[in-house]
């Protein structure tokens, strides 16, 4: 019903521990290309799973290529430079220009008779470079609707390279690495030269491509970025194993934050070593120089907390655009001032990321300047810092890069808005993050919901949890779960057994996985629903040494970036010093008609006048029983919400958190 609009970040201590990246998408896609092209098994580990990746191994798998799975490793056999499968078919390869581009130019060179097809969008992105340039030396492919445009139609033909291939390097420099890929298989006779017309873009991303090539045993040599030669006979030799690197330009918020770290932890980021190829990895270099203590080995990276602060620099950032964002962010935690110069790239990415950057940083209290290539940060004292709302732009870079604000020396919480957008390129970045922060908990925001059975707590305080984006408890399904597992042993739910039923839910392997429950291994989410099991629960509640046992395991759900929590006595027991008590009332008869409802839409059977006497009869016992008894805490916002919609109690509880927080 609600979005999350922003996330609040409490103030981060340090941040250790490990972390895996998601994968390379440009790394997969290539090898996944050479694995198949190659003779016996290639095993890819840490490959990428998204939807660019999968039409690929769709694709390879339609071109006869026998694909192994085991986690997120793929083992494939390779067709060895010849097309087992020479029927006509059809390859759909969705939107994935890493995909069309590559296998366009090595199925027309290995005479396929195929039609590449893929998703409206990828009938709009250019490949007539690439065709043309097949063209010269004899490939036979026909646009099968506009003419420069997939879908396309390959068919076999002679193969005659005489002169060098010219190719243009201006408009993607996909075309000059389909060409890369695929002309080793037609390299029996003689060298092959590529001729690269116009300015060559995106150059790191060819080092890629001639790099995994040489790790195929296929090693092109190139004059400037002009000529590349393909020697005579090159052949492509499986390395049978090989990793995909994780994503350097995401790499660089971990590294930074290992960086900005108080204390002596460690943070390793595995899966990336100081030797990758990819361009963005030179970030390593520049934070280096800003005084951060790195270790690496051949596929991790290990930022060492120190408890010097970091140094300013001034650096020419042109070979790490994107990355180099993140240096502003741990400039202002320096000590002396930061020039970052040949930025120019910055002003036409998703945003204007030069003026974006200079803008939020603003709101944090620095002092920025600007120049059309320069940004120039000076460092920040503790007592400069702001609290601020940063405005992202759409742009992931800039939700990932102020992340790191939350490491700020003075407390104060910094405000993400559009947090979603970093889905871009990491849709899991922030879990990732708070999995590695460590922060004192008290710090750590909880939102207290209590009140009455069926009052709504539990739907109005998971819609909070999820505008949000905070952790959800729902503090009555461990009373439930507790009188379940007694019954189901057959004891009997009286204050004589009270020993026995702490033991047995002591001894009880939990796991909360989002709205599902599991106790020793299964899964109990919905039989702890039934009203009977409720009534149990109330039993079982009253026991004073059950609450106690469940006082540490409700506390463990105060996990960053903050917690919604439901019951009787979040308030008043569990967190005592919670900014946002709310206690949530509505009459019994309206309680025990939204019972009703509830019951009825998840199939249970269900009377109004039963409940209501149930209802009434729970209440009663909540409230006289001597431990925790049900009460609002003396603190507590009181609201009755007999007559509100829920989006109405979510927004007056959003509007009372809000005005907390400004306060
Ligand atoms: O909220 P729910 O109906 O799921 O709670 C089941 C029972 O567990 C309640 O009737 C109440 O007796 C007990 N309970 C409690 N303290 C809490 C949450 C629930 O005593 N924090």
């Amino acid at each position: 019903m609600f979005t999350q609009l922003y996330l609040d970040l409490p103030p981060f201590l340090s941040a250790s521990g490990h972390v895996s990246l998601p994968g390379s998408k440009s790394i997969s896609n290539r090898v996944l290309l050479l694995a198949a092209l190659s003779e016996g098994q290639t095993w890819v580990h840490d490959l990428l799973d998204s939807d660019d990746t999968q039409v690929m191994l769709d694709a390879l798998t339609q071109l006869g290529c026998d694909l192994q799975r085991k986690g997120s490793s793929v083992g494939i056999t390779g067709i060895g430079g010849v097309l087992n499968n020479p029927s006509e078919m059809t390859l759909f390869l969705g939107n994935a220009g890493t995909a069309m581009r590559p296998l366009c130019a090595a199925l027309s060179l290995l005479g396929a008779n195929v039609t590449l097809t893929g998703v409206a969008r990828m009938y709009e992105r250019p490949i007539k470079d690439l065709v043309e340039a097949l063209q010269q030396i004899g490939a036979k492919i026909d646009y099968l609707k506009d003419e420069g445009f997939p879908p396309l139609k390959l068919q076999p033909s002679k193969i005659d390279i005489q002169s060098a291939i010219e190719v243009r390097g201006d408009v993607s420099s996909q075309f000059l690495t389909a060409l890369l890929l695929a002309l080793p298989l037609v390299s029996h006779e003689a060298d092959i030269q590529i001729k690269v017309v116009g300015e060559l873009i995106s150059k790191p991303y060819i080092e890629i491509t001639l790099n995994l090539l040489a790790q195929f045993g296929v090693h092109v040599t190139r004059d400037e970025w002009r000529t590349f030669t393909i020697p005579k006979g090159s052949k492509y030799t499986s390395p049978q194993e090989i990793h995909v690197e994780s994503d350097a330009s995401s790499a660089s918020y971990f590294i930074a934050a290992g960086a900005l770290s108080k204390g002596h932890g460690t943070l390793r980021i595995s899966g990336l070593g100081e030797h990758s190829i990819q361009g963005d990895i030179r970030f390593i270099e520049a934070a280096r120089l800003m005084g951060a203590q790195i270790t690496t080995g051949p596929n991790y990276l290990d930022i060492h907390a120190s408890p010097k602060p970091l140094n300013g620099i001034d650096l020419d950032c042109n070979h790490i655009p994107d990355a180099a964002m993140t240096l502003v962010m741990m400039a202002l935690f320096a000590k002396g001032e930061t020039v970052l110069r040949n930025i120019g790239s910055w002003r036409v990415k998703e945003t204007d990321r030069i003026s974006a950057m200079v803008n939020e940083c603003k709101k944090l209290g620095a002092q920025v300047q600007e120049g059309e290539d320069w940004i120039r940060i000076q460092p920040m004292s503790a007592d400069q810092w702001r609290g601020a709302s940063i405005h992202t732009y759409d742009d992931h870079r800039m939700a990932m890069c102020f992340s790191l604000a939350a490491f700020n020396p003075s407390g104060k919480t910094v405000r993400i808005e559009d947090p979603k957008c970093v889905a871009k390129t990491f849709p899991n970045y922030f879990e990732t993050l708070f999995d590695l922060v460590q922060t004192p908990p008290d710090v750590i925001p909880v939102i207290c919901i209590d009140g009455p059975t069926a009052s709504g707590k539990g739907t109005l305080a998971s819609e909070i949890a999820k505008t949000l984006g905070f952790h959800y408890l729902d503090s009555g399904a461990l009373y439930r779960l507790s009188a379940l597992v007694a019954t189901d042993q057959g004891i009997e739910l009286d204050m004589s057994n009270e020993s026995q039923i702490v033991d047995l839910v002591s001894k009880l392997s939990l796991r909360f996985e989002g709205t599902l429950i599991f106790a020793d291994g299964q899964e109990i989410s919905q039989k702890i629903r039934s009203e009977e099991v409720g009534m149990n629960a109330s039993k079982v509640s009253a026991m004073p040494r059950l609450r106690a046992a469940l006082i540490d395991l409700q506390r463990s759900f105060r996990r960053l970036p903050g917690l919604v929590a439901d019951g009787r006595d979040m308030a008043s027991v569990i967190f005592p010093t919670s900014r946002l008590k709310i206690y949530l009332t509505a009459d019994a008869l309206t309680r025990a008609k939204r019972r009703h409802k509830q019951l009825i839409s998840m199939g249970i059977p269900a009377n109004i006048d039963s409940l209501y006497a149930d209802l009434k009869a729970r209440d009663e016992r909540d409230m006289s029983r001597a431990v925790a008894p049900l009460k609002p805490a003396t603190d507590a916002l009181l609201l009755d919400n007999s007559d509100l919609s829920i989006s109405q109690s979510v927004e007056w509880v959003l509007n009372k958190w809000q005005s907390k927080n400004d306060a």
